[in-house]
């Protein structure tokens, strides 16, 4: 059933702001509804008169005024109409906008375990199930409620008889209905769940064409699409069919409804009961009754799908992320000193030894310097700069940045002053500017390309056909990887970040790019505190420090100078034998 009080939480905190609009439409609405009850009446008055015999004139005033009647009321309807969309819509679109923000506040974990065509799904299929709901539900089930009473009370004015077989006649239809209407919404459920499946599969799989092709896996997804949707196709022809037979009992219903009608008012007739008139209206609001009990059974299928889509976003609203956003403290301006203390992280919830990934770290870096991270492939480096950058909180331990702890710093600040570089940059289907500003429009054009300058990267970006302006392919598939780099390196630059953390590509890069990547490293680490995954020994010349994480443990860390003149050393072993065979 439906869970009254978060639907009305829901629309108490989402209509708010559309109050007058809601008053108008309610008065537009049950406008209509008067108008319709009226009208059968001028008909009845206008066959009355007509049997009778009264003159011509008469009679085309009668038909007028219900003209005139008629007119209005669908001009009523359509404006109503226009109301209840436009409430809709904007009531749904800042439940959307809520939802989203809430899920890109999320942990990475959450991300990790959801699929984006998922998330998508959820966000807008569940809500557009919501806007109907938003809209008009009420207003339709109250107004359609009213009209149901008031047509019942007509048809009692006309004939008690009549009047009490209607009333049973509705009820017994409202009941077959609902009943054929929870059978046929389970189906549908079914359906949806499909959808759901199908839209995950398929955002995943545009979302990695590039492997998919290389890797000659395009078959084996062929193979899993046809799962998917043969899986589906059942499900979808019982969910229609269960429809279909929904409308077919409608139309069934309804006819014997009319012959009901027609019987009694025959009779009627006959014994001089009824007028002809007023067997009419009888008819007449035979056939209104229609109405109203379908765009019941309506609301209620609306209701059973908004429900489910009620619990499915408060599911998701009390998803609560992994990482608590209520510190406030900020963290010093200038570069950042990093203090590591007891660090144990996992990436499953309640773990066991067995998953750790980082095992009590230890580890201080003065503001200013530069720490090179060695290790090998898994050993955990990666992990090491998302606990840095705060994506992740520790399982145990915790990390200071300039003497905070990172846990009680206010995120969105931490977010600005301390940068990272992945190891595959992410890049949108936009122009480069946009891509050096997240779209912030603010920034002006002088910025960037005193940002691109101070990098050393002008010549390559004034190479580019339009500059600035030259627009990526979705994914950055028209830059290398290292050229990916080197705009997120501006990115950085953009922002006043006091710590840099570089996980460098562990793919080899064309000389010139690497020589752009040197030397806007250099200028990046000027003033800054940095961080640096390396996978070559280039990178290493320029770190203070170094540390080597072997199985998410350290085994060593130290000057960087002193270790490489101690034979003893790992790091020395390291130089000599060179990296990439140790490492590799
Ligand atoms: P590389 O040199 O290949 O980049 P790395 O040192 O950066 O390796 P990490 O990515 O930190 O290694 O991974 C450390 C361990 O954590 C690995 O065993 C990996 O399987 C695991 N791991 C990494 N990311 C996740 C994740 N999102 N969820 C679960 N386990 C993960
Ligand atoms: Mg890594």
């Amino acid at each position: 059933m439906i869970p009254i009080k978060s639907y009305w939480r829901l629309l108490k905190t989402y209509l708010r702001p559309y109050r007058a609009r809601v008053v108008v439409l309610t008065t537009l609405l049950f406008s209509g509804i008067a108008l319709q009850v009226i009208n059968p009446q001028i008909i009845r008055i206008f066959i009355d008169r007509a049997t009778e015999g009264t003159e011509l004139d008469a009679l085309l005033g009668i038909s007028v005024v219900f003209i005139l009647i008629a007119v209005v009321q669908q001009a009523l309807a359509v404006v109503a109409t226009y109301f209840a969309q436009q409430i809709g819509w904007s009531a749904t679109n800042e439940l959307r906008r809520d939802l989203a923000d809430h899920l890109l506040h999320l942990d990475m974990g959450f991300h990790k375990t959801h699929t984006p065509g998922e998330l998508v799904e959820r966000i807008d299929g569940d809500v557009t199930a919501l806007s109907n709901f938003f809209s008009q539900f009420v207003i339709h089930v109250v107004g359609n409620v009213a009209l149901l009473v008031g047509v019942l009370f007509f048809l009692f004015r006309e004939s008690v008889l009549i009047g009490t077989s209607l009333v049973l006649f509705s009820a017994a239809t409202l009941a077959v209905m609902v009943k054929m209407q929870e059978v046929a919404t389970d189906w549908w459920a079914r359906v949806k769940a499909h959808k759901a499946t199908f839209y995950g599969f398929l955002g995943e799989v545009v979302g990695s064409t590039e492997d998919i092709r290389g890797l000659g896996a395009g078959r084996f997804m062929v193979r899993r699409f046809t799962q998917i949707t043969r899986a589906w196709l059942p499900d979808e022809v019982r969910g229609r069919w269960g429809w279909s037979i929904l409308w077919g009992t409608n139309i069934v219903v309804f006819v014997a409804g009319t012959a009901i009608v027609f019987g009694l008012g025959s009779w009627l007739f006959e014994t001089d009961v009824l007028t002809l008139g007023s067997v009419y209206v009888v008819f007449h609001y035979t056939e209104m009754l229609r109405h109203p009990l379908d765009r019941i059974r309506h609301q209620m299928e609306d209701m059973q799908k908004a429900a489910a889509g009620i619990s499915r976003i408060q599911n998701l609203f009390a998803i609560e992320s992994r990482l608590p956003h209520d510190g406030t403290e900020v963290l010093p301006s200038g570069p950042l000193s990093i203090e590591l203390s007891d660090l144990d992280f996992s990436y499953v919830d309640d773990s066991a030894d067995g998953d750790r990934v980082l095992h009590g770290l230890n580890l201080s870096l003065e503001a200013g310097k530069v720490l090179g991270v060695l290790g090998r492939t898994g050993s955990g480096k990666s992990t090491l700069a998302r606990l840095l950058t705060r994506l992740y909180d520790p399982e145990g331990g915790e990390v200071r940045l300039g003497g905070v702890a990172l846990r009680s710093a206010d995120i969105d600040h931490v977010r600005r002053r301390v940068g990272m570089v992945t190891q595959d940059v992410q890049l949108f289907r936009a122009t480069i500017r946009d891509n050096l500003t997240f779209f912030d429009e603010t920034v002006s054009d002088e910025r960037i390309w005193q940002a691109i300058a101070a990098l050393g990267l002008t010549d390559w970006i004034e190479s580019m056909p339009e500059g600035i302006d030259t627009v990526l392919d979705a994914g950055g598939s028209s830059l290398s990887a290292g050229e990916a780099q080197l705009l997120a390196f501006t990115r950085i630059f953009l922002e006043d970040s006091g710590l840099v953390v570089l996980d460098e590509a562990s793919s080899r890069l064309d000389p010139v790019t690497e020589a752009l990547i040197e030397r806007a490293v250099d200028r990046l680490l000027q003033d800054r505190t940095g961080v640096i995954i390396a996978h070559r020994l280039d990178t290493l010349n320029r770190a203070d420090e170094v540390l080597i994480l072997d199985d998410g443990r350290i085994v060593e860390a130290g000057n960087r100078a002193a270790l490489a003149a101690d034979p003893g050393s790992q790091f020395h072993g390291l130089l000599l034998a060179g990296m990439e065979e140790v490492l590799g």
